[in-house]
């Protein structure tokens, strides 16, 4: 049977060259980091080398740069360490309806915690409106978080602007960069971003592993406490092996970054067009141009989304839907209700996200065992029935 994964946004196969980079700190340099002999000091070249990759690829300093468990500790610690590093000056955070769970859950724990939090809303591209965020600036903000890229419609977000105004208010701005290293360069400087979180599984590195870029003299308080690892600020021997994995794996996509955009992009608007051609009543989800290179994202009326993916997987292809299983329960994603799709709208929805390792043959596979699936679950639906009779 055919195993077609297009699922990138969810996590990436790790590149061979990643894990061949990984190797020899599981086996001969297993030395710990802080240690002064030689085990120990090649370690910590190891991890000296990759933190100093990490920071040129993002236009930091190598002090900039903290090494995480990942993007969801990378989110936890920007925020709520600016939020109880800060609260002196205020007590207000401003962030958008169509955050990661990572960052929403976050924001909604501080608000549990005497902190007040603003859910910016966004359009029907899901792009937010920059007057509204003036407009929610107050004297007591001390943080704006707002995502690069969403995860689940790929709608890019206007992060220079929003530095901008937020350099011009005095007020740090973080941005979950997690899906758009290795689609689009990054220069924090020119971004005007204050903290920066990052994932290496989501670029075909390891899981379990990420980065906080966090700018010179950005007060925040630590989050892991113990030994003096990380300036201090994050406690925890280094994961070196998932360290230089992170670093190759970034090394990696910005050597090709070009090239693999325009094969993305290629794959991604044969898909659409694949699917929009078969299939009726099928709507694209997210902004046409500003959109990260692999994501569809698209709404089939008279659908279910559980049952598209149960058939989906039947036939070898992984993806994902506009909903979340949480507990049992079936709830549309908060960011097609955001974006004002109706619950039934959202419910049928299909997320199918691209990678390198995704072929034009598997693209071709999708688009002709998805029509067949639709076509039969549509036969069995009695509101397509009453929408077929009607035409
Ligand atoms: C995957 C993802 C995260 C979480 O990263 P983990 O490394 O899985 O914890 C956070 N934000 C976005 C936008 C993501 O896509």
């Amino acid at each position: 049977m055919k195993d077609v994964y297009m699922d990138n946004a969810a996590t990436t196969q790790v590149k061979k060259e990643v894990v061949e980079s990984m190797i020899p700190y599981f086996t001969e340099n297993y030395g710990n980091p802080s240690s002064i002999y030689k085990k120990g000091r090649n370690s910590k070249k190891a991890l000296d080398e990759s933190r100093d990759l990490v920071a040129r690829t993002l236009g930091a300093t190598s002090r900039e740069i903290y090494f995480t468990s990942g993007g969801s500790e990378s989110d936890n610690w920007a925020i709520k360490g600016v939020a109880f590093g800060n609260k002196d000056k205020g007590n207000h955070i401003i962030t958008t309806k169509i955050e990661h769970h990572a960052v929403l859950h976050t924001c909604e724990y501080l608000e549990r915690n005497g902190f007040n939090v603003t859910y910016l809303d966004v359009d029907k591209y899901g792009m937010i409106n920059l007057d509204d965020l003036k407009n929610a600036i107050n004297d007591n903000t001390i943080l704006i978080t707002i995502m690069y890229a969403n995860n689940e419609v790929g709608t890019i977000q206007p992060i220079k602007e929003i530095g901008k105004i937020a350099k011009e208010n005095n007020i740090y701005f973080h941005t979950d960069a997690v899906q758009v290293i290795g689609n689009i360069e990054i220069d924090v400087d020119e971004l005007g971003v204050d903290l920066l979180s990052l994932s290496a599984h989501k670029f075909y590195g390891p899981k379990g592993i990420g980065a906080l870029y966090i700018r010179k003299g950005v007060k925040l308080h630590p989050y892991i406490h113990g030994g003096a690892q990380e300036r201090n600020r994050r406690a925890g021997t280094e994961n070196v092996a998932l360290i230089v994995g992170l670093a190759k794996a970034l090394e990696l996509a910005y050597e090709d970054l070009e090239s693999h955009n325009k094969y993305l992009i290629r794959l991604r608007d044969r898909l659409i067009n694949g699917i929009m051609d078969r299939i009726s009543n099928v709507k694209l989800n997210g902004h046409i141009e500003k959109r990260l290179p692999g994501n569809v994202n698209i709404s089939i009326e008279f659908i279910e989304g559980e049952a598209l993916l149960l058939s989906l997987d039947m036939a070898g292809i992984a993806a994902s839907s506009g909903s979340a299983c949480t507990s049992g329960s079936l709830d549309p994603s908060h960011v097609l209700l955001a974006m004002g799709l109706p619950h039934e709208i959202a419910h049928g929805s299909l997320r199918l996200s691209l990678g390198d390792f995704n072929s034009e043959e598997e693209v071709d596979y999708v688009i002709e065992n998805l029509t067949k699936i639709v076509q039969r679950l549509r036969d069995m639906s009695p509101l397509y029935e009453n929408v077929k009779g009607d035409n």
